[in-house]
């Protein structure tokens, strides 16, 4: 007679290790994504609304060149008061009119 544990019983045990694992794994995944999700979305909304200001911007004046100045898009004057500022910390770029304007996290451009 040995102490050593049946091949069934280590066969379970490695099993629910290894489904405890999987689950932890799984719930701190979807807590991490659950925090960054909304910023993310935050921040596309953030963007779409530097879109929607350069071509208001373009479509109201004759732009000497293609790319505005902060000043052409936010301010008192403007639809945008403030400059948008990405929840998390990202810095924008504003771009030409004919691009999208980009987040420095890449995953807020999606
Ligand atoms: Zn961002």
């Amino acid at each position: 007679m040995t102490n050593q544990p049946t091949p069934a019983i280590l066969r379970w045990t490695v099993l629910a290790t290894i489904a405890l694992v999987v689950l932890l794994a799984t719930a701190s995944a979807l807590m991490t994504r659950s925090k960054q999700y909304p910023q993310a979305r935050a921040c596309s909304f953030n963007l779409k609304q530097i879109q929607r200001a350069k071509l208001a911007w373009a479509s109201m004046t004759n732009p000497p060149g293609d790319s505005p100045r902060e000043e052409d898009l936010f301010g008192p004057a403007h639809e945008l008061k403030n400059r948008p500022v990405c929840p998390s910390g990202g810095l924008y770029t504003i771009g030409k009119v004919s691009e999208k304007p980009t987040c420095s996290i890449a995953e807020h451009n999606r």
